[in-house]
């Protein structure tokens, strides 16, 4: 009898599953998109009750169409939208208020109001994250202030925390196991990446009662079984990671120095830091990789907010392409951008400049410049972006990138990957199986049910799709690079006056 091993995929916008064979390949997919509801301008919530029903309608999809029964699934994995939090009851599993999803702007006085009591220096230091309003914290503590009688019934123990990950193993496992693992755990902004435990300061500044926080462990470990409600009985529960960290895994960065670049909305960089906790004075958030011994493992990561939707705005904003994979037609007609520079900071700008005010800024424009220059000022951004990044990576690491893994939608891009490739001056490698981050999932789970020995089993399911190697000289790259700098100023420039 074959057997194989699910990754579930809660992401922002849909509930995917995918269940994988030993060769780390696809043997099937089902996908549901779920509602996004918007009650004011800035917020954001998912209904948690949707969230389940979606994941757990697709993973039964997923099985129909392999035609495997519960015991043929060797383990499940879970990944997950990270920071977004969900309080329910204890006793009837009922939610006591939407999913507040980490796009969620509701809390930003919170972080304001903290900074002025002293609180960013210990934050900083305890959980390795900027403190923002992204993280469940203070999301948590907007719950229990705002829903009548939750505070009281939090301090009573009646009801629970969870992020995505928890919720979906709670009500796999019917209320048995209340537990999240180390990525899921850091993002929190309450947990305390050096010593491993909840934080007490952090969740007192909050008035979160500790009661409410679950078990933390780590990424790959049977945490418990399905019920028979949920796809058949006994399937054991045994991965789970937040989505970037599951995507490292997936790349097989298991190493220090090894690093990954998702390409999609916005690129999301993650270096994997070993042992060691390093705390970025480029930045970058110190975070905690998936671990699967019992020892902690840590990542730097560094965040673009527009990489692929600046794309997106070239196809439906300013209708210039039909579709997105046109960009490339486009851009490779034209030697360079003459001269041209785009900033896409249409929401400010991330990691490394962190500036909320930056706008989107298209500079050296000349008589000369066409729609296919344009085009390609905006893909040579991405790149751009990711250059910085790596470069604020490779100095507070103090490591020097020995090559760059890519996945994510835009990664198919060949232009892109080869500019990208020139701009850092380093190889860029696109592997076959682009859906990384489930099978990171996949991963975790099977290497704790044994379905996997271990990551160098792993490793070999690491099938290359398309390698670029650097071809540019350094003072043509010198020469692009100080253009970008000098474009990232102006877009910085406008958000001061
Ligand atoms: P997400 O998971 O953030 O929704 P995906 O990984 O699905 O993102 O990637 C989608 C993004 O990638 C979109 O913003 C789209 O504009 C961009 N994209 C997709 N294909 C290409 C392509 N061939 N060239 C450039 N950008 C692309």
């Amino acid at each position: 009898m074959n057997r194989y091993i699910m990754a579930l995929d809660q992401g922002t916008t849909s509930s995917r599953c995918i269940i994988f064979d030993k060769g780390g390949n696809i043997c099937a997919m089902a996908q549901k998109e779920f509602s996004q509801i918007y009650q004011r301008p800035g917020w954001v919530e998912h209904n948690p009750k949707e969230i389940w029903s979606s994941q757990l309608a697709v993973a039964a999809e997923a099985m129909a169409m392999l035609g495997v029964e519960a015991q043929q699934i060797s383990g499940i994995g879970i990944t997950n939208q990270r920071e977004t939090t969900i309080v329910w009851d204890k006793n009837t599993g009922e939610p006591v208020y939407n999913a507040i999803v980490w796009q969620c702007r509701r809390t930003s006085d919170k972080i304001e109001e903290l900074k002025k009591h002293g609180l960013y220096e210990i934050i900083r230091q305890k959980t390795g994250l900027i403190p923002d309003a992204y993280f469940s914290a203070s999301k948590i503590a907007w719950i229990l202030e705002n829903v009548p009688g939750c505070r009281e019934r939090a301090w009573a123990g009646e009801l629970l925390f969870g992020t995505v990950d928890t919720w979906l193993i709670w009500n796999l496992t019917k209320g048995a196991v209340h537990i999240t693992d180390y990525t899921n755990a850091s993002r929190t902004m309450l947990f305390d990446i050096h010593k491993l435990c909840w934080d007490k300061e952090i969740a007192d500044y909050f008035n979160i009662p500790m009661i409410m926080l679950p078990k933390v462990c780590a990424s790959s470990r049977i945490y418990g079984y399905t019920d028979s409600t949920a796809l058949g009985e006994g399937i054991p529960i045994a991965g789970a990671a937040g989505d970037q960290q599951a995507a490292l895994f997936g790349q097989c960065c298991f190493e220090p120095g090894e690093v990954k670049n998702t390409y999609g909305t916005g690129c999301f960089m993650l270096m994997h830091t070993g042992k060691e906790a390093i705390t970025s004075k480029a930045g970058l958030l110190t975070t905690m990789a998936a671990c699967t011994g019992s020892q902690a493992e840590y990542a730097l990561e560094g965040s673009v907010f527009v990489a692929g939707a600046a794309v997106q705005w070239l196809r439906d904003g300013m209708r210039m392409i039909s579709s997105a994979p046109k960009s490339q037609e486009y851009a490779t007609q034209v030697e360079d951008t003459a001269g041209m520079y785009m900033v896409p900071a249409f929401a400010g700008m991330g990691a490394p400049y962190w500036n909320q005010y930056a706008r989107g800024t298209v500079v050296g424009i000349t008589r000369g410049c066409t729609k296919e220059h344009f085009v390609r000022a905006a893909l040579e951004s991405i790149a751009y972006q990711t250059a910085d990044v790596l470069e604020a990576m490779e100095k507070d690491s103090g490591m020097e990138l020995k090559s760059l893994k890519v996945d994510g939608g835009a990664s198919a891009n060949d232009f892109l990957m080869q500019f990208q490739a020139d701009i850092v001056n380093t190889q860029v490698r696109r592997p076959e199986c682009i859906e990384t981050t489930a099978l990171g999932a996949a991963y975790l789970a099977g290497l704790a049910t044994g379905y996997w020995r271990d990551k160098n089993e792993i490793r070999q399911n690491w099938q290359m799709a398309a390698q670029f190697d650097p071809g540019m000289g350094n003072e043509e790259r010198e020469k692009l690079l100080k253009g970008w700098h000098r474009a990232v100023k102006c877009a910085l420039a406008w958000a001061q006056e």
